[in-house]
């Protein structure tokens, strides 16, 4: 069997083991100088102020916080697509508010603005989308639309590093962003995350929040001055460590250099993608990007009859090519308790199939997934007892 394709990959290499080589000789790991390089070249990316970011141990936990910030509680219910990765929903039922899955459109698998409106009530809070695949979606409209009925905006742009519309970052449309620099991501420091607060008083208490919530922690020079003791502190609230280092840091600084040579590769595998498997009968290939929107190519997805799907998996599969489905649904999931018909997103979940992408695979290996996912499909779509539903 040929060497198997990953569907997701990292890219570490030389760079960024010279920068952690670095790190470890300068003697200091903890969250110092290269964590504050790191949050301004990020802010800078996303075209944000310095003090409007924040470097996390995760994105999951970059989430829990912006919840936390958001102050959701019992008796409110946040929206979401139910397809959304399981850590966001977490942070909302985690704080007592209630996760309310909305829809979302059967071929971007992004929640339309329809979608949202359709469950809005009068408890609803607030609204936390994703950017699927790192297409930025109706997020331009869905923003528009909290802002006018004043209910916080979330954005989930884990997957959406590089994404854009109009030259507007995503995560920077919402009054909170987080992202993720974990190993299947992008952008990688091995395990990470950033959040993004706009309100710049919220934005200050965001860094507390995530060191223990400790208060008046001053440094030497500064506690001689007050006649107090360096050691000394107070807890503002009660919460978790949740800050990163400098060794991941420097990493992630690396990482975020690189981007734009990632961000072009995965556009070229797109391209060789939708150029080799358009038109094939009974696939379907991601929607054309809207004009001024601009992916960051995280997932490549096609869709096939739902009949042959998990099958064309695992004849990829057998034959090295490594698919995978998300985000599966969540109001499938029984602890959210949501008896929600959501028939677009049972649509989507039941025909779609991720293809590997990212920026190490070379034009040879997309040109494999390229003929394998036809001669696969095409076999599927000719057996007797599979299937037949050209059209998808
Ligand atoms: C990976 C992912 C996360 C979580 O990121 P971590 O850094 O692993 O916690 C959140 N949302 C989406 C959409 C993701 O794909």
């Amino acid at each position: 069997m040929d060497e198997m394709i990953n569907v997701f990959q990292p890219s570490l290499g030389e760079r960024e083991l010279a920068a952690v080589a670095e790190v470890f000789a300068g003697n200091w790991i903890g969250r110092g100088r290269r964590t504050a390089e790191f949050e301004a070249s990020f802010a800078r990316h996303l075209g944000v102020g310095r003090d409007h970011v924040t470097s996390l141990n995760s994105c999951t936990e970059a989430a829990f916080l912006a919840v936390q910030l958001a102050g959701f509680g019992p008796g409110d219910e946040v929206v979401l697509p139910t397809v959304s990765f399981v850590g966001a929903a977490n942070a909302i039922a985690a704080c007592g508010a209630r996760p309310v899955f909305c829809d979302v459109d059967p071929h971007t698998l992004n929640p339309t603005v329809a979608d949202i409106e359709a469950v809005l009530t009068s408890r609803t809070k607030g609204v936390l989308i994703l950017h699927y695949g790192g297409y930025p979606g109706d997020v331009a409209r869905i923003s528009a639309l909290c802002a006018r009925r004043r209910i916080l905006l979330i954005e989930d742009a884990a997957i959406g590093v590089a994404s854009r519309v109009d030259g507007r970052a995503c995560g920077t449309f919402g009054d909170m962003g987080v992202w993720s620099f974990d190993h299947g991501k992008i952008v990688v420091t091995v395990d990470g995350g950033m959040l993004y607060v706009r309100d710049p008083e919220l934005a200050a208490r965001a860094p507390k929040l995530a060191f223990l919530g400790l208060e008046q922690r001053s440094g030497y020079d500064q506690a001689m001055r007050s006649r107090t003791r360096w050691w000394d502190f107070e807890v503002s609230s009660f919460s978790r460590r949740s800050v990163t280092n400098d060794v991941l840091a420097a990493v992630g600084s690396v990482q975020l250099s690189r981007l734009p040579e990632f961000i072009g590769r995965r556009r070229v595998i797109a391209g060789r993608y939708d150029r080799g498997l358009s038109g094939v009968d009974g696939l379907r290939c991601p929607p054309p990007l809207p004009p001024g929107h601009e992916s960051s190519y995280y997932m490549y997805w096609i869709q096939v009859s739902p009949g042959i799907r998990d099958e064309l998996a695992r004849d990829l599969y057998e034959r090295g090519i490594y698919t995978t489905f998300r985000y599966p649904l969540l109001h499938r999931v029984a602890a959210y308790g949501s008896a929600a018909a959501l028939p677009n997103a049972e649509y989507a979940a039941a025909r779609t199939l991720l293809l590997p992408m990212h920026q190490g695979l070379t034009d040879a290996d997309a040109d494999r997934v390229v003929t394998t996912v036809r001669e696969c499909l095409g076999e599927r779509l000719r057996a007797p007892a599979g299937w037949r539903e050209a059209e998808v």
